[in-house]
């Protein structure tokens, strides 16, 4: 993307020095004993999956972890030779390859196990497997002891695999609330007791957790939204044990403006109608890059002052209220600051009814991310 010559203004601008910076923050209040597993799921939450975990490595951190098998391969096809863990479900299919590329995956079950240790001759060398406790979450893990040991003991009998994590996810761990989190990490605790010989990274936090609880750091933490600078709820964000640097900006041009007598229509539906003469300015940007349609009203920012979007925003443009007449090739910022001013995208989020974590994985690929020097 850095060397091929992009036309439309409209960029997502990626400062990798916020992303390392965090990392250097994170492990500091974490200690050595603790290590971090950067979570790049997602392109890295929006981010560019291979600069963030490129970034997150050479900052420190021990691990990267992505949510699929395809997400894994990607990183190593380009270059990441750092551990790398696969936190969701993978297919049978997929341990061979796992296996050859040195991936990590996760397993909560003993009789998928088995079935692909039957693929296991063809191993070049020992899967890695990190066991997934379903603690309360719901979602992917195995839930009594019983299964624990089935899994552990297959494991032990055979030479192609390695046990090297077990690991939990927090489900309410940014909320207010801590009871449920509590219990979480007990009954987390009871599994990984049970167990005779303990892998080399026990695992439970994610952001919020890290962040709120860093008594349950443990041997590792999954830290993913907090990489990238945002809190991961307002209660998280209150409470932050260090500051998280942002890492993202989502910027344009204005590309077209005219004045606009009292009376005219703007845009699909002719739903805005100008009460003044108006200087409407017209931005590159719309709902297929992410600037979805239930943002007609946001803010943006223009000279450093914040200027409204008006009318229905179309699939590539959008248009706002200027304060004045401005010039085409005007800088306008729809994610980031300038000058005092700063919209975030919990900004975006609380209008569309959503978390953060949501603007930031649906900024779409149309929309070019540069990784300034
Ligand atoms: C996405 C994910 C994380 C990271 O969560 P954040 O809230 O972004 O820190 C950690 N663990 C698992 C299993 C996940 O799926």
């Amino acid at each position: 993307m850095e060397t091929s010559i992009i036309y439309r203004p409209t960029k997502a601008v990626v400062h990798l020095e916020a992303i390392k910076d965090n990392v250097r923050n994170v492990k500091t209040f974490l200690g050595a004993k603790t290590a971090l597993i950067a979570v790049v799921k997602a392109d890295g939450y929006g981010h560019g999956e291979v600069q963030i975990a490129a970034a997150a490595l050479e900052a420190g951190a021990e691990m990267v972890s992505v949510a699929t098998p395809d997400e894994a391969v990607r990183l190593r096809m380009a270059g990441i030779t750092g551990d790398i863990l696969v936190m969701g479900p993978s297919p049978v299919s997929f341990v061979t390859k796992a296996a050859e590329l040195g991936v990590a995956i996760a397993v909560s079950n003993e009789s998928w196990l088995k079935e692909a240790l039957s693929e296991s001759k063809s191993f070049t060398q020992p899967l890695k497997i990190h066991v997934k406790i379903d603690s309360g979450m719901g979602r992917i893990g195995l839930r009594d002891a019983k299964a624990l040991q089935l899994l552990v003991s297959a494991m032990e009998s055979s030479k192609q695999v390695l046990f090297e994590g077990i690991f939990t996810h927090f489900a309410c761990a940014d909320e207010e609330d801590s009871n449920r989190t509590k219990i979480q990490f007990k009954k987390f605790m009871d599994f990984v007791n049970s167990l005779a010989t303990k892998p080399r990274f026990v695992h439970a936090s994610n952001s919020a957790a890290t962040l709120l609880y860093p008594e349950y750091g443990l041997d590792a933490v999954r830290f993913g939204i907090g990489l990238y600078g945002i809190a991961p709820s307002d209660y998280v964000g209150e409470r932050l044990p260090f500051p998280l640097e942002r890492s993202m900006s989502i910027e344009s041009e204005l590309a077209f403006v005219k004045m606009t007598e009292t009376g005219n229509s703007i845009s699909y539906g002719a739903t805005y109608e100008t009460t003044q003469n108006e200087w409407i300015g017209t931005i590159p940007i719309g709902y297929a890059d992410g600037l979805r349609r239930g943002l007609r009203g946001q803010d943006v920012l223009i000279g450093g002052e914040r200027v409204p979007i008006v009318g229905t925003i179309c699939m590539d443009q959008c248009m706002v209220r200027l304060p004045r007449e401005m010039p085409i090739g005007e800088k306008v910022v729809f994610i980031g600051r300038q000058g005092t001013e700063e919209i975030k995208m919990e900004e975006w989020a609380k209008r569309l009814g959503t978390i953060p974590y949501e603007i930031a994985v649906s900024i779409s690929k149309r929309v070019p991310r540069v990784y300034p020097k």
